[in-house]
């Protein structure tokens, strides 16, 4: 999904201005985008025809691209359908608060019910597992282990007992002990089937959770959409969790899961292993950035408009666009930058430029203060004339820098690559030119 809405914005960025047409165009791809995330085409249509209202009458801010708004809208509307705000765990007064967890098999009921309860112990609450997945063994015997690993009891009566009643002497056992959250893991099947829908009917009917949580692989995409709604016509959902969102999982089984069932998600499972780090609480609007493939650009931009000096910038956008880009004007831009926090996260926060996050070198921050000691070590006239840097200059500069000649070589010769690029920008008008708009 990120891959297709990140092209999608980049041509968007390489216009200046947007017409209607533009807007439609880019929504088709979005919508192309969406689809083949395996979101539900009920869910695509509406929100595809809301940002488009919004973008085509959307009065463009001076400060910012056309197509950075278009992407706000976009971002917008995500968060919207995700929810807006993260909706919390209930807790049952008096306790203990019971959370049933329900779901298909294999999508990581156990592994989070461990998770879960890490979670609430951290928060100081006194939690009781109980193993009400009796078909298989094997089930048991995981939820017990994981306790041990946890140090968090289990309860369990082995596989002879009925999940109701297992379930009912659980929540008998959390009150004389004190418990404060019982945490039921039950049974999965590989398909939706009657007997397991009555069996989870039962329990609730017996011990009545506060919280009956769905638990979904996000890999599994529109199938996700039926499963929730058939869950949630027997057991009225109170909350979704995704799981195994740290695989290349599309994020579309969450948008969809939410905006057909308006079930909220609360959490998101990212890992196989149990230990503080594997859950999340869910947060709208960050699902939302992480779908969009944009990292935080968002903050970014709103950081950059408070930061930015516009006066420095105006003038830096006037030589730029007569080539005149030198030394000089580098060393101020990384000034700029430095403004705006540490080098590697805002290149993280860049469209586009995020894969180069992987280029140890350019995040460096390091590097960076080298390329700094090296246009420093310069006299006025060779920031302003980088072609007159030749052999013995580079000595010097080298030197004076601590650096190696080699060093002082690269940075020119790369600098004098980039200021023909500008140039090249500049002649074409301005074009191309993504990023924060100074005007
Ligand atoms: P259950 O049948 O619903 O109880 O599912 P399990 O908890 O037994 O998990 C099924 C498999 O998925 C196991 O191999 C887990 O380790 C794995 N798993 C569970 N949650 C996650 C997750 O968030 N990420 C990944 N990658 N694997 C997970
Ligand atoms: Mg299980």
């Amino acid at each position: 999904l990120s891959d297709r809405l990140q092209a999608v914005f980049q041509k968007l960025g390489s216009k200046g201005r947007l017409t209607e047409d533009d807007v439609r165009e880019a929504m088709k791809q979005v919508r192309l985008a969406l689809l083949e995330a395996d979101v539900n085409f009920r869910v695509v249509k509406e929100f595809v025809a809301k940002v488009t209202e919004q973008a085509i009458g959307e009065e463009v801010t001076k400060s910012l691209t056309p197509h950075q708004q278009v992407i706000k809208i976009v971002h917008q509307e995500l968060i919207n359908l995700l929810g807006t705000e993260n909706v919390p765990l209930q807790e049952a007064r008096p306790g203990p608060t019971v959370i049933m967890l329900v779901g298909l098999q294999g999508t990581g009921k156990t592994t989070l019910a461990a998770k879960l309860a890490l979670h609430l112990r951290k928060k100081g609450k006194r939690v009781l597992l109980v193993a009400a997945d009796v078909y298989r063994p094997a089930a048991i015997t995981q939820l017990q282990a994981l306790g041990r690993q946890l140090n968090i009891p289990v309860y369990s009566e082995g596989t002879q007992a009925s999940p109701p009643d297992i379930a009912e002497h659980a929540l008998e056992h959390a009150r004389k002990e004190l418990f404060n959250v019982v945490i039921i893991d039950t049974a999965g099947r590989l398909q939706i089937d009657e007997p397991l829908m009555q069996e989870l009917e039962q329990i609730e009917n017996r011990v009545h959770p506060i919280e009956r949580l769905l638990v979904v692989d996000a890999m599994t995409g529109q199938e996700a959409v039926r499963v929730a709604e058939t869950f949630n016509q027997r057991v009225k959902l109170t909350g979704v969790v995704m799981t195994k969102m740290d695989g290349d999982a599309r994020g579309g089984a969450a948008l969809s899961v939410r905006a057909v069932t308006g079930v909220p998600i609360k959490f998101l499972s990212t890992g196989e292993k149990v230990d503080g780090n594997t859950l999340e609480v869910f947060h709208p609007d960050r699902l939302a950035s992480r779908i969009l493939g944009m990292g935080d650009v968002l903050s970014l931009i709103e950081r950059a408009e408070q930061l930015y000096d516009a006066e420095q910038a105006k003038k830096m956008q006037k030589r730029l666009s007569k080539g005149e880009f030198d030394f000089e004007d580098f060393l101020n831009s990384l000034h700029q930058m430095r403004k705006l926090g540490p080098l590697q996260q805002i290149i993280a926060m860049i469209p586009g430029l995020n894969q180069l996050a992987r280029n140890e070198e350019l995040l460096d921050e390091r590097h960076v203060k080298r390329v700094e000691a090296i246009i420093y070590s310069m006299t006025p006239e060779e920031r302003r004339r980088p072609e007159i840097i030749k052999g013995s200059r580079r000595e010097r500069i080298a030197r004076g820098s601590g650096t190696s000649v080699q060093e002082v070589s690269q940075l020119v010769k790369q600098f004098q690559q980039m200021q023909r690029m500008m140039k090249q920008l500049a002649s074409k008008g301005g074009k191309g030119r993504g990023g924060i708009d100074p005007n």
